[in-house]
């Protein structure tokens, strides 16, 4: 593969270890082009999986890399599957990652530091939380190994503090009722960093009557070993999450670096051709915008639950016939696998009466709308980028959370940071087309509108030269990442 130049030799060499889901994908992403920006070199490790449907959506030369930017993949540890171009059962990839890739990781890494390759050895790794395996691969080579926790810091304490309910015996539930019979609105005090939190608003895995549910005691670990780690990322800003921030440094942490909203400081970089690296597993459909172009300032509801959740065709017609009744213009993204088992299908009235009015894609480039003035409100499941994403377009949000975080980011949503309103999980079309009433129209909409807009000044602030995120990059850089001499 030809010898490695003396420049290629001295430059730092980070390996950029996502969780293979989109949420978890894009953040690192943006984290792996800030580096190269700063002269690191870069390997960016999908699994197979991911990295096929990268090439079936967007081709070979989307993943192809760039000079000091390489890709490299592993395989995720689960079957083949009969549809290859879904959302993977995400319990089931935890449990796999988990178990099977240590082995393939540690084999990369030693590939990546063969002089033969003409790379750069290997200087440190980021890898995601919940993929903390990696950790031990790391260590074994005694290289910094920053992680990267791309949900909030309120989620990150919620999990950890799974400990608490179940120390104070709130979990796990005692039957299934428990379920449904108003136990979840059970408030839950003095959450160290956490305000006003009840039951329901933890993240959902807990919602369990089974003590060895996998999936608490898997995010138990993992948010656990996080004390292990040199440095942790976090994609959030301090003015939004200082508080919860400074709690989560409490728990025995190693100094957490804010650097978000991470788009936002990405897209400070001057444009290169890294800039044009998408890792967006669905190929957006463009028309999304220039059908947004045509539109009112504000007159828009833009309607997206993100890569992973999924509902009952039940719960989809009710969506639906909510937007039509609220009479407003809409753009729904519905992915193909929206629905759970079925084909995601819409009634030909529901259609028949919305044309002109509605435009359904199956995935658009979300920052690119929520920035768009035409969107006036978006109907989310609160998953954390797109929480994120719609403060820095400073668009309000009615959510509807699916599963994990997104319960505890709709609660600070909607009872802290002013900008949302929450949607019975048991959905309703008269209460979509009321909440949407309310928030095109009304003086609640009014507020949360202008409260967003605040939260967008302060992100971008916070990623300006002298702010906050802008100001931690270069000492995540200077005091952990850049080998010392
Ligand atoms: N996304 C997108 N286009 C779509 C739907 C989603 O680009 O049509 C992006 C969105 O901008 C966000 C990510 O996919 O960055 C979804 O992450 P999030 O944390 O919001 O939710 P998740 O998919 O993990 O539930």
């Amino acid at each position: 593969m030809g010898s490695m130049g003396p420049a290629a030799a001295g430059k730092p060499h980070a390996v950029c270890l996502p969780y293979p889901a989109q949420g978890h994908i894009t953040p690192m992403l943006n984290v792996a082009k800030l580096l190269h920006a700063r002269g690191f070199h870069v390997t960016f490790v999908n699994t197979e999986y991911n990295h096929a449907r990268l090439v079936r959506s967007r081709g070979a030369a989307a993943v192809a890399g760039l000079p000091g930017f390489r890709f490299s993949t592993i395989p995720d540890g689960l079957p083949p599957s009969d549809d290859d171009d879904v959302t993977q059962d995400i319990p089931a990839l935890c449990k796999s990652t988990t178990e099977t890739c240590l082995g393939p990781f540690r084999e990369l890494l030693a590939r990546l530091n063969d002089p033969a390759t003409g790379h750069p050895a290997v200087t440190c790794v980021i890898s995601d939380v919940v993929i903390g395996f990696s950790m031990k691969a790391a260590n074994e080579l005694d290289l910094p190994y920053v992680q990267l926790w791309t949900a909030s810091a309120i989620s990150y304490l919620g999990y950890r503090h799974y400990r608490l309910l179940i120390g104070r015996g709130l979990a796990p539930l005692k039957d299934a009722e428990q379920l449904t019979n108003g136990y979840l609105d059970t408030p839950v005090e003095d959450v160290p960093g956490l305000r006003s939190m009840r039951l329901r608003d933890f993240p959902s895995f807990i919602r369990t009557t089974d003590p060895d549910e996998y999936m608490v005691h898997y995010v138990l670990r993992e948010t656990e070993r996080t004390a292990g780690a040199s440095a942790v990322i976090l994609n959030s800003f301090d003015e939004l999450e200082g508080e919860a921030v400074q709690a989560m440094e409490a728990l025995g942490l190693p100094k957490v670096y804010t650097l978000g909203p991470l788009p936002l400081l990405a897209h400070k970089e001057p444009p290169s051709p890294r800039s044009a690296i998408n890792l967006s597993l669905w190929k957006e459909q463009d028309e999304c915008l220039q059908w947004l172009d045509g539109r009112e300032p504000g007159s828009v509801v833009y309607v997206n639950f993100g890569s992973i959740t999924v509902m009952t065709s039940a719960q989809m017609v009710e969506f639906a016939w909510g937007l039509a009744q609220s009479g407003k213009q809409f753009m729904w993204i519905v992915r193909r696998d929206l629905v759970k088992g079925d084909a995601a299908v819409l009634p030909e009235e529901f259609l028949a009466e919305t044309a002109g009015r509605g435009l359904m894609a199956s995935w658009c480039p979300q920052q690119q709308v929520l920035d768009h003035p035409a969107v006036g409100a978006f109907l989310t499941h609160s998953g954390w980028n797109s929480a994120l994403e719609s403060l820095c377009g400073g668009v309000p949000v009615i959510s509807w959370p699916f599963f994990a975080d997104q319960q505890t980011n709709c609660r600070y949503q909607c009872n802290e940071w002013g900008v949302g309103m929450e949607i019975n999980s048991n959905v309703r079309r008269d209460a979509v087309a009321r909440l949407i009433t309310e928030i095109m129209e009304g003086e609640k909409g009014k507020s949360m509108r202008k409260r967003a807009q605040e939260w967008k000044e302060s992100a971008v602030n916070a990623a300006m030269p002298g702010g906050s995120s802008h100001r931690n990059f270069d000492e995540l850089v200077r005091d952990v990442l850049l080998p010392k001499n």
